[in-house]
């Protein structure tokens, strides 16, 4: 689907690139804003398609479609909506290759982890068919003389998500396989750096029998979030990006009286003890420091080791495995390390690689010397920063590249309130072989996901996904219990027949008994 005829401001380069449309009411529907963005396949660093920006008819036609597919599909009985996912998830696995293969040429990232990430959304679909049983309300027979009470769980109505680059399949699923199960009806925003995954899950849910409407996707900028946060038909905003966007949408949203959840940014520690099998410990900090390009909201960006021998002795490891990593384009089978999803963002990485030494900390490893692919493709090799200090800004920042550094801690106690005390709290983990310090450490730490001996501790589909601190603003993480908490309302209904009704008017307060 093209609008390109239409367009006043295509030059000759520009009117051969693909348009991609919006999703709105079961169709795609070309945008008619005239305002774009570019889509970028970053191990090029050309320009491949051109986004259409939704401008405030077309927020006002998906929000109007959603509000019309609620009553009927909130009506369906959850067997009927689960069954549905069934479908998807059928359809999401057949289709798998095609939604990594987008998911690469837009993001970037190796094909293997694209396929593992779809492999992750899928299984939050696994979580949300078990929807007839997570619905199940409470009852209670007789709370007075004759008196029965129960409680149900209904749908919002409309709700929206907004998600971030980096995982543009996954993170639409955390939210809207529980949302549709539960009954609401759903507007994406996807990130307008690659869009196209959304756009194949939303044909893939038509496919399944999704009834028209009831998802809908809106690509735009600040613009349509800022429309979809005052609209008074949205009632729930689903959010995931960085930390001042996650703010700035939880404050709106709610202070339109709205339902919010808004996951932030991370700056995960994962503590190395002296007793740890450092094989492993260096193993698990190159897959979760680097991996993804470290453009993973779960990425370790930071190793605190304790003791000065741990430090030495792993960072040696480090520099082995280190120079094995191959930087090359996604799309090959032996990459480790595929581009950053755009120059810009390529260029605030690697400014921090010159702020990190003015800083006084040590650039043991330097991936702009790594042996990159040639051409104009956003690559950058694994960097290793060790002497770091919390007061240094490659410390406290979330830099979203492939980027470790390593702080040093004497003990324990001064790694664990290292980790308490930065303004992050999504993961972290501890490698040790000494359960004492690994139950101090899962008890103590302000940190909402937490490993031990396990670098990237995402929780199951089945339990929920959130930090703590200004990792996550609001009160519900996503999917699994949470997540049906968050997309639906507690109705308590207090019942009587008249046979349980005493005779006369009693204008005293009520107690049951
Ligand atoms: P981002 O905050 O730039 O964008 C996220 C979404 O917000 C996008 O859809 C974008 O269009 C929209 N947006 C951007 N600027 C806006 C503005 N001024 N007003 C309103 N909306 C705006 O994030 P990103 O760069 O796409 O993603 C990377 C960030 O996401 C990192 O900070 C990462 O840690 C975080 N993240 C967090 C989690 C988590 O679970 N906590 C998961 C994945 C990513």
């Amino acid at each position: 689907m093209s609008n390109t005829a239409t367009l006043p401001d295509l030059t000759a380069e520009t009117a051969s690139l693909r348009v991609i449309p919006h999703w709105i009411g079961g169709a795609a529907v070309p945008g008619t804003s005239g305002r774009f963005s570019d889509i970028y396949n970053p191990a090029t660093g050309q320009v491949q398609a051109r986004l259409a920006l939704a401008n405030a008819k077309e927020l006002e036609r998906a929000v109007a479609a959603a509000k019309a597919a609620f009553p009927e599909w909130a009506a369906f009985p959850p067997l009927r909506r689960a069954r549905i996912l069934f479908r998807f998830r059928e359809l999401l696995e057949k289709n798998t290759d095609r939604i990594a293969a987008a998911i690469t040429s837009e993001h970037g990232k190796v094909l293997s982890d694209a396929k593992g990430e779809v492999t992750r959304g899928l299984e939050v679909v696994e979580f949300a068919t078990g929807i007839p049983q997570l619905l199940k309300g409470e009852f209670t027979e007789q709370v007075g003389t004759g008196i029965d009470s129960w409680n149900m769980r209904q749908p919002l109505g409309v709700v929206a998500g907004i998600t971030p680059f980096n995982f543009p399949a996954m993170v639409p699923m955390w939210m809207f396989p529980v949302a549709l199960a539960c009954g609401n009806t759903f507007i994406l925003k996807p990130s307008e750096r690659d869009p196209s995954a959304a756009l194949i899950l939303a044909e893939l849910l038509k496919e399944a029998g999704l009834p028209d409407g009831v998802f809908n996707v809106l690509h735009g900028d600040k613009e349509t979030v800022d429309g979809l946060l005052d609209h008074p038909d949205v009632q729930a905003i689903s959010f995931v990006g960085s930390t001042p966007i996650a703010e700035y949408v939880y404050t709106r949203g709610t202070a339109k009286g709205k339902r919010v959840q808004a996951l932030g940014g991370a700056k995960n520690h994962m503590i190395v003890m002296p007793d740890a099998d450092l094989d492993q410990a260096a193993d698990a900090l190159v897959g979760a420091a680097y991996g993804s390009a470290g453009e993973r909201c779960m990425a370790i960006s930071i190793a605190v080791t304790v003791g000065n021998n741990t430090a030495d002795e792993l960072r040696e490891k480090l520099l082995e495995r280190i120079a094995m990593l191959k930087i090359e384009p996604g799309t090959e089978a032996t990459s480790d390390i595929g581009p950053l999803v755009t120059k810009q963002h390529l260029e605030r990485v690697k400014g921090y690689l010159n702020t990190g030494v003015q800083e006084g900390s040590e650039l043991v490893v330097d991936g702009r010397n790594s042996a990159l692919p040639k051409g104009d493709g956003f690559f950058l090799g694994a960097c290793l920063f060790d002497h770091v200090k919390p007061e240094m800004s490659i410390y406290k920042d979330e830099i979203f590249g492939p980027v470790l550094g390593i702080v040093r801690a004497n003990n324990f106690q001064t790694a664990l309130d290292l980790i308490n005390q930065h303004e992050f709290g999504n993961g972290t983990s501890i490698f040790t072989r000494d359960g004492d310090t690994a139950r101090a450490f899962t008890h103590a730490v302000q940190v909402g996901m937490v490993g031990v001996n396990i670098p990237i501790p995402v929780p199951m589909a089945f339990h929920s996904f959130g930090g703590w601190k200004r990792s996550l603003f609001g009160d519900h993480a996503m999917h699994g219990p949470e997540g049906v908490r968050f997309y639906t309302r507690v109705k308590t209904v207090t019942a009587r027949w008249p046979t349980g009704i005493r005779v006369g008017v009693d204008t005293t307060m009520p107690t049951l008994g």
